[in-house]
Order: C-alpha cells, then structure tokens, then sequence
C-alpha cells in the first residue's frame, strides 16, 4: 500500500498531512500556525474567507480541514455541509473548532459531517495527534479506494484479455472464419438443441472446384486470397446471427444453419454459388478463361433421440460428391 501513488497526491505518504485552517481571525491562524511549525510533514494553509474555503481545499486538497464555526457572512456549519456535498472534498475530515464546550452545538457539528470538535485554542499536543490520526486515515482510505480501482482496470483489462483469446482460439488464421475445432463445437452444440426443440437443422459444406489446379496454375499466394475472398463471400450469406461460417480444412467450408428448412438452405447455398461465380475470379481449368467456382452439398435434419451430428456432416459430404460428379459448380442435395 506504501508505494502507491494516489491521484492528485504525487508525493504524499501516509505520514504527512496537509492541513487546510478556515478562521476569520488572522489571530487563530497565526496560533495554529506556530504550533505547528515544528512538526514535520505537516503543511499548514490558512483560509480567513470563509467564501473562498471550498475553492481552496478543492484547489489544495487537504486532509485535514480546521474549521472555525463563527464567521462574519457564513456559518460554519454550512461550509462543513458544502464541503461534504462536493464530490472534491465530500470524505476530507473535518476537525470543527468551537468556541464553547456546547452539547448543541457539538452534536449539530457531527450532524453536519464534522469528524472530530475541538474548543479554541486546543492543546498543541491533541491538534498535532488528531491532526495525524485523521489525516492518515484519509490517506488510508484514498489508497484503498486507488487500490480498487487499478483492481477493476486490471480485471477489465484481464476480461477484454480473454475476449480476444477466445476469438483467436476460435478463428482460422487465413480467412478469420472459425476454425475446425470451433466449428466441432458450434455442430455439436447445435445438434443438440435442434435434438430438444425438435427443429430442423441445416449444413453446407463447400469446396472450391479444381482449387489444387488453381495453385498450380497461380501459385499458393494467389491461392490463399482467392480462398479469403471465397471465405467472404461465404460469411456475407449469413443473414442470421445463429449462422455458423467456418473453414472445415484446406480448401473446404461449411455453414451452420440452425432453424432452416431444405428450401431456406437451398437458397442460401444457389445465393452463394452464384456470388462466388459473379466474383469472376480468372481460372485456367476446366478450360482457359473459366472463373472460379464452388460445388455445394447440402443436408438438411431433424435430429432423433441418440443421434449423432457426424451422419449430418456425412450426409452433406454426399450432396457435394453429387455436385462434384455432376459436373461442379452446383448445389447437390443428398
Ligand atoms: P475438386 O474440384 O475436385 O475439389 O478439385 P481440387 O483440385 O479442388 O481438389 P483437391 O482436393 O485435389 O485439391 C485441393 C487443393 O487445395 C490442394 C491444396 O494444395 C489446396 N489447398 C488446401 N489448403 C490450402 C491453403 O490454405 N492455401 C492454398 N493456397 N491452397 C490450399
Ligand atoms: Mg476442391
Ligand atoms: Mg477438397
């Protein structure tokens, strides 16, 4: 607790004080002053305008605050008030000095938010032990509420940490899909739900045609934007957030579609094969001045008791070898 700095008391530590006197009478300041003069660490600011104490102590920040009770124009009640209503000076102690031992007066002090109630001219002893037993209480209390805050920073910072973790542990380096182990997860999870709430799955898996002619052809650079942009095309399909697009491995997607019919996959997919033909990304096979094409195979379940999502993924795999065997660049539906 020692060495943490508190904002706004760069060089304080817990046995210094700062002591803020508001009297009208230059008398008192000059008493306390002297008495207080020999004692180390104890700063002594002395305010004789009442009007201007607040100011003061915001400007100052004091830990302890004398304040005097009977002043020309300004109650000192109403300043021990003032100062506990301002956010700046709202957990400064105050040590009211009185006049008078008055039962009245006294408990209309502590009622107002004074910390302690001396009569006028204290003992020099007692003001220099109240002074350091109340400033280094306040002190106390700053670093605490500092040490709370670097704590709610730090496990802030140690959330918004993970976050981005979790998405680089989730995501495919290449195309920023989610990667295969996400996408495992995603599936099964899904099935699962899809299981309880009796509704109907879909899966897409899709593989870029003649792709290892594309990287013989253009080299694996190329190959590896023209498998972004197909990513892209890919993650611009989902119109829900439930969507799933993932890179299944290589050169093959999938896309989870939870909640959708064979006829709403079918069009996401038709909708996907023709963006990524409308990309119009130069091929040299099947012949010279092709473009770039995708087959899909698409499966759509409603999944029974004690199933498991692998005959989903299967069952997908066999609508692409359709498409694949039909001639490529299709939706084929097992
Ligand atoms: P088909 O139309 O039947 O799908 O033929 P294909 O050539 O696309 O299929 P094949 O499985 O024979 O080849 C896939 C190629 O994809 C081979 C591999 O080098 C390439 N590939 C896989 N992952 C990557 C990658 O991350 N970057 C690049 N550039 N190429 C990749
Ligand atoms: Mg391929
Ligand atoms: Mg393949």
């Amino acid at each position: 607790m020692n060495d943490l700095p508190i904002d706004g008391f760069p060089s304080t530590n817990e046995n210094s004080a700062m002591v803020l006197l508001v009297d009208d009478q230059a008398m008192i300041g000059e008493a306390v002053r002297r008495g207080l003069a020999q004692e180390e660490n104890i700063d002594f600011h002395f305010c004789a305008d009442p009007h201007q104490a607040v100011a003061q102590a915001i400007r100052i920040k004091p830990t302890v605050i004398l304040q005097d009770l009977i002043m020309p124009g300004l109650d000192g009640l109403t300043l021990v008030r003032e100062y506990r209503n301002n956010p700046a000076t709202q957990d400064i102690p105050i040590i009211v000095l009185s006049t008078k031992e008055d039962p009245l007066v006294k408990s209309a002090a502590f009622a107002a938010g004074a910390n302690d109630y001396l009569v006028k001219l204290p003992d020099n002893i007692e003001l220099v032990a109240r002074i350091r037993y109340h400033s280094r209480s306040y002190l106390t209390l700053l670093q605490r509420d500092e040490a709370y805050r670097a704590l709610r920073v730090s496990q802030q910072q140690l959330l918004d940490t993970n976050l981005v973790l979790q998405r680089l542990m989730n995501s495919d380096g290449l195309t920023g899909l989610s990667n295969r182990r996400h996408f495992d997860e995603y599936l099964e999870l899904e099935w699962r739900r899809a299981m309880r709430e009796q509704a109907q799955l879909s899966l897409l898996m899709i593989d870029v045609d003649y792709f290892k002619a594309y990287n013989d052809g253009f080299g694996h650079l190329a190959g590896d934007e023209a498998l972004r942009q197909v990513a892209e095309a890919i993650r611009g399909c989902c119109s829900r957030p439930s969507d799933l697009p993932a890179r299944y491995g290589g050169e093959e997607f999938a896309l989870v579609l939870p909640n959708t019919s064979p006829g709403g996959a079918r069009l996401v997919a038709e909708k996907l094969r023709q963006t990524v033909e409308a990309m119009s990304i130069p091929h040299n096979t099947p012949s010279d001045g092709s473009r770039l094409t995708v087959s899909i195979g698409l499966s759509t379940q409603t999944p029974t008791i004690g199933s498991h999502c692998r005959q989903l993924i299967s069952a997908a795999d066999k609508g692409l070898y359709l498409a694949k065997n039909n001639g490529r660049n299709q939706v084929g539906v097992d």
